[in-house]
């Protein structure tokens, strides 16, 4: 476990295990077949990776997936990490290439689709291949019982069969125990472990609002939420297509997403929000299921979802890395309605009955005044206990003392009354207010004595009122219609003077920044994030694989200087150290010089020491140093009068020191074409960069020594992300 340990460490740069991590990869050490139950965003994918680098042999992932694992893949070589994906999406020389560094034992871990696995070459390759570890991932599609099931999960009690030796891991986020025993069973696991993480998600704010002029309430939300990723679901496709639409055309940075978009349409959208072209993607439910992103920091629900698993799994979209995310439902009693309507059509009894059933417990959701996570936490049979969760409206309210609420409860039930008992909470609300609107007037309402007798409370006040009164059964609800009518403890309220205990509570919109957030520097994120954008595009990756928010933000908090104080900066390992260390100290520093900023006593001795050295700087320090300021290798060549190779070497050795160097300066001194620069590094990818000489022989000479000098250069500057 020390080896674990070093390895979240220096590969992933997290100093602490998560809960269950450490206890589940330690499970997985000892060869014990295991089953994750954990959510979303729980950190999930330690538990096999770790693993797989301390095995000896190859660890097989296998997930349904494809943009999935390729995000996998992306996110574990920016960390070094030997990992390749076979898949019939890659070029054939790509394919070639994973296809070899698996079978000469160089890739650690191999991604792969279930239906791949029954190709001949792939069984042949595999056949012959130490497999230590076979995980599985979204493991409940091999459940007939799970929502998501797949065919070709079947056969992977078979494949698993055939390699007896190696450890076998099933992940999933579905926590219901007959699809637990299901993965079990069909995986043939062996005395299966099986761990179940809390449903908790603490990072995430949760708020319910009533739905009142939600265009409205959708902008307010996010103004709060400015230059930051965010998804907005919709019930239909058409609500989608002109919210987007008129977001857009307020400036704001959206794109549509839903099921009747081409394929085209959608995967660009998508691809536009992963990478943060676009900030916000407005979407029906089908958005979601393929994406990784880990800075998505709101989930706007514009109608209320038809369950609570639908729910949950939408919220939990966002804050993946662990930052605070806020999730905020408009709830509105029409909405109840429109779903009530779309189940009607249903002809299945049982479905109809069990749909009903989904909805009532996200509507009690809505208008619970506990604690949120109570009604959300245990719906997944877990044992939610805590009393103040301090993330959610409920528990951050101030909430009166219990009091005498006797007479407004006689009002608005008489109100109720008086109007028929056909009218819901907001309309009797209006009566009470005194708002003659043009519904009120029609039906002559403005004329009943009690009309404007509920002055004295404001809207919300009343509307704290109602939802008390109804989970006192002094109200009941038409779930179709959310009209309200009388029960017969009213009668007990209204004509024998009963009394009604409860609170007057004033409900907060919680600010953009509560106590428990982290104070950061918006400034230097803002220049963190644009210069981690630019490199997430010349790499061609989604951004937060460079570096996610919370390493920008820590980074944003901490201002490091110097090398060691950014390696402890959570998500920076040794290698994003190599890889992006140099940039992001330079922007971090020349921010805290400008603004005056001082980190001591690291930086002054260290600055001082710096220059005492930059007075005695050798020489391909001092070259290097202006290669990268700008200089061209042949205006450096002439400006020191030696050979262009002599300054190439400089550059070199410079680089070799683990300085980071100019790459493009250096493309325009090759004289092969394109084609070759991959296969040169493809070669590399597999032999190491050690020998120039068997690269010259293999291509028949056709590459200069010049050329592969550079090309090693360039080689290793650049992360291996090329197949
Ligand atoms: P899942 O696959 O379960 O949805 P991930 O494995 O993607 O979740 O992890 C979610 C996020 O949490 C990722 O950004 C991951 O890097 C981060 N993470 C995982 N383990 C830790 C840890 N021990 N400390 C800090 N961050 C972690
Ligand atoms: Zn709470």
């Amino acid at each position: 476990m020390d080896k674990a340990k070093q390895i979240l460490k220096d590969v992933f740069g997290y100093d602490s295990f998560r809960p269950l991590q450490s206890e589940i990869i330690q499970n997985i050490l000892n060869k014990r077949d295991t089953l994750v139950i954990m959510p979303t965003g729980g950190g999930k994918s330690v538990c096999y990776q770790i693993p797989a680098l301390i095995f000896e042999g190859l660890t097989v992932v296998i997930s349904p997936l494809i943009s999935l694992m390729k995000d996998q893949v992306e996110q574990l070589k920016q960390l070094g990490v030997q990992t390749v994906l076979l898949n019939s999406s890659l070029s054939a020389e790509a394919y070639r290439y994973n296809f070899q560094s698996v079978k000469n034992n160089k890739a650690k871990l191999l991604y792969i689709a279930p239906e791949s696995l029954g190709k001949e070459e792939i069984s042949n390759l595999l056949n012959s291949t130490k497999i230590d570890c076979i995980t599985v991932d979204e493991a409940h599609c091999i459940s007939e019982w799970g929502h998501d099931f797949r065919k070709d999960y079947r056969q992977l009690g078979t494949f698993r069969n055939k390699f007896p030796s190696a450890v076998c891991i099933g992940f999933t986020a579905t926590a219901t125990p007959r699809v637990q025993d299901d993965i079990i069973k069909n995986l043939k696991m062996l005395n299966a472990k099986k761990f179940i993480a809390s449903f908790n998600r603490k990072n995430l704010f949760l708020q319910v609002i009533p739905k009142r002029n939600s265009f409205q309430q959708t902008i307010e939300f996010l103004n709060r939420h400015k230059n930051q990723s965010g998804i907005i679901y919709c019930f239909s496709r058409r609500q989608v297509d002109e919210l987007s639409e008129d977001l857009s055309n307020l400036g704001f940075s959206t794109k549509p997403y839903h099921a009747g978009l081409s394929d085209d349409e959608r995967n660009k959208n998508q691809d536009l929000f992963i990478k943060d072209e676009i900030q916000i993607i407005v979407a029906t439910i089908a958005f979601g299921m393929g994406i990784n992103k880990s800075n998505v920091r709101f989930v706007l629900h514009h109608d209320l979802p038809k369950n609570i698993e639908s729910y949950y799994q939408e919220i939990g979209r966002s804050g993946r890395d662990g930052l605070r995310a806020e999730c905020l439902l408009l709830f509105s009693y029409a909405d109840i309605s429109k779903i009530n309507y779309f189940i009607d059509q249903k002809e299945d009894d049982v479905e109809r009955f069990s749909a009903k059933v989904h909805l009532d417990a996200i509507v009690k959701y809505a208008e619970t005044e506990i604690c949120r996570r109570y009604p959300l936490i245990n719906y997944f049979g877990e044992n939610y206990k805590n009393d103040n969760c301090v993330m959610c409206d409920n528990c951050i309210a101030d909430v009166k003392e219990m009091g005498d609420i006797t007479i407004p409860a006689q009002k608005f039930l008489s109100a109720v009354k008086r109007t028929g008992e056909i009218f819901g909470v907001n309309y009797i609300i209006d009566v009470l207010l005194g708002n003659d609107s043009d519904r009120i007037v029609g039906n002559g309402h403005q004329n009943l004595s009690l009309f404007g007798i509920g002055k004295e409370f404001n809207k919300k006040q009343w509307q704290t009122f109602a939802h008390q009164f109804i989970r006192k059964e002094l109200l009941a609800r038409d779930l179709e219609f959310g009209s309200l009518k009388l029960s017969e403890k009213a009668s007990g309220v209204l004509f024998k003077n009963e009394k009604v205990l409860g609170y007057i509570k004033e409900p907060k919109t919680p600010s953009h920044k509560l106590k428990s957030d982290k104070v950061y520097d918006e400034e230097l994120f803002e220049h963190l994030r644009k210069k981690r954008k630019d490199l997430a595009d010349e790499f061609n990756v989604p951004p937060y694989v460079i570096f996610s928010d919370r390493s920008l933000t820590e980074m944003a908090t901490k201002y490091p200087q110097d090398e060691s104080s950014f390696l402890n900066i959570t998500g920076v390992g040794i290698r994003k150290l190599e890889s992006y260390g140099n940039i992001f100290l330079s922007i971090i520093k020349s921010y805290c010089f400008r603004k005056n900023i001082n980190i001591v006593p690291v930086k002054q001795t260290r600055s001082r020491r710096q220059n005492r050295h930059e007075m005695g700087k050798p020489k391909y320090v001092v070259v290097s140093e202006s290669y990268n300021d700008g200089s061209s290798i042949d205006e450096l060549a002439k400006e020191y009068e030696v050979k262009p190779q002599t300054i190439i070497s400089h550059v070199a050795r410079y680089a070799n020191d683990g300085n980071k160097i100019r790459t493009n300066g250096l493309l325009e001194k090759l004289s092969v074409t394109a084609e070759y620069h991959q296969k040169v590094f493809e070669v590399f990818n597999i032999e190491g960069t050690t020998t120039l000489k068997n690269i010259y022989d293999k291509f028949n000479q056709e590459v200069s020594y010049e050329d592969l000098h550079i090309l090693r250069l360039i080689y290793l500057q650049k992360i291996k992300v090329q197949l």
